[in-house]
């Protein structure tokens, strides 16, 4: 290869970069203090999001991490079992602050159906029993390879936690990306739920910021802990702006997932074992992740370990002709 190669990074969809149009927003935001009352850029991208999903009200916080851990405080009382699938991000990518903060006690589904979520959480049980009280649901499924749980699929999860008394929050950090895949409203796929926590600092491109969502009672209780965590912000206007661009920039996200699925086919014509992506991120089975990681970055390409498997992650900082690349740089490494 002549001259130095140009690295491709395809780590995670929240590599990307504000562009100019973001950052002329955030520098133009009007502002308010949102901590004493509240900032009005930042009131504006609260309403468009509670909108978009469908609920009274929603509350920005600086990190997808803390929406879930807002929610999962108020949802369990110490002790709590709650349920979630398997490598979800609250069990496994959260520095357990799921019990550390939340106080949960945390129950992993291998399997995530309405007849396993009926199973575990139970019935009745005696005074000396486990209360099982919430159930986590993930959409799309990050250390799965960004799979999508369809509507009707989301619709039953919900009913059977619902039959059997749990609340449900639903981690939709990428949310999004699953509405775009399967073309329904994301109101549709966060129907039934208690609270959902949407990031806008994934693929849709804000350099920080998630929205957490649900009653208007439980975001009022969710501003008081989000004060408690460090999390309230004053002139957040400046953020917020990035996350109203970022909204205009949903359906752009179909680019990704075409972008995936070129690079899935491509992988696999050059002989890697690759799962279908559903959406933005592509999970390939390689002998030695380690060793597979390094001679990527040795052609300048950088990826991330997930589930085992070397994830590939589209987002809106790379195209079709920086896949078509990435596959010319393996094809010629051999
Ligand atoms: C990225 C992510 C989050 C939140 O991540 P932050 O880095 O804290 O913003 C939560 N859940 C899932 C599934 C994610 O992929």
């Amino acid at each position: 290869m002549i001259g130095p190669v140009t690295p491709i990074d395809l780590r995670s969809d929240t590599v990307t970069r504000p562009d100019e149009e973001m950052r002329r927003a955030m520098a133009s935001a009007e502002v308010g203090d949102d901590v004493l009352d509240h900032d009005p850029t930042m009131a504006a991208l609260e309403e468009r999001v509670a909108g978009l999903l469908g609920v009274e009200a929603a509350l920005w916080v600086p990190s997808g991490s803390m929406g879930n851990l807002i929610a999962l405080f108020l949802h369990l009382d110490r002790g709590d079992r709650f349920l979630a699938p398997l490598g979800a991000h609250v069990l496994d990518a959260e520095l357990g602050t799921a019990a550390w903060l939340a106080g949960g006690m945390p129950h992993a589904l291998p399997v995530l159906t309405a007849p396993a979520v009926l199973a575990a959480a139970g019935g009745e049980s005696p005074y000396y029993g486990l209360r099982t009280t919430l159930l986590c649901l993930e959409n799309t499924h990050n250390s799965s390879g960004g799979t999508v749980t369809s509507a009707d699929d989301h619709a039953a999860l919900v009913a059977a936690a619902r039959s059997t008394g749990l609340a449900v929050h639903l981690d939709g950090a990428r949310l999004w990306n699953a509405s775009v895949a399967l073309g329904v409203p994301p109101a549709t796929l966060a129907a039934g739920v208690d609270t959902v926590q949407v990031c806008l600092s994934k693929g849709l491109g804000a350099p920080v910021g998630s929205v957490v969502a649900g009653s208007a009672s439980f975001v009022t209780e969710a501003r008081r802990v989000r004060k408690m965590l460090g999390g309230g912000v004053r002139q957040g206007g400046v953020l917020a702006a990035a996350g109203l661009v970022a909204l205009d920039r949903i359906d752009r996200l179909a680019a990704d997932h075409s972008n995936a699925y070129q690079l899935a086919s491509g992988l696999r014509a050059l002989g890697w074992e690759v799962d279908e992506p559903a959406t933005n991120i592509v999970l390939a089975t390689v002998p030695d992740l380690e060793k597979t990681l390094l001679s990527l970055r040795e052609i300048g390409v950088a990826a991330s370990p997930m589930s085992g498997k070397v994830r590939f992650v589209t987002h809106g900082d790379v195209d079709s002709s920086d896949v078509a690349e990435v596959l010319r740089r393996l094809r010629e490494d051999v």
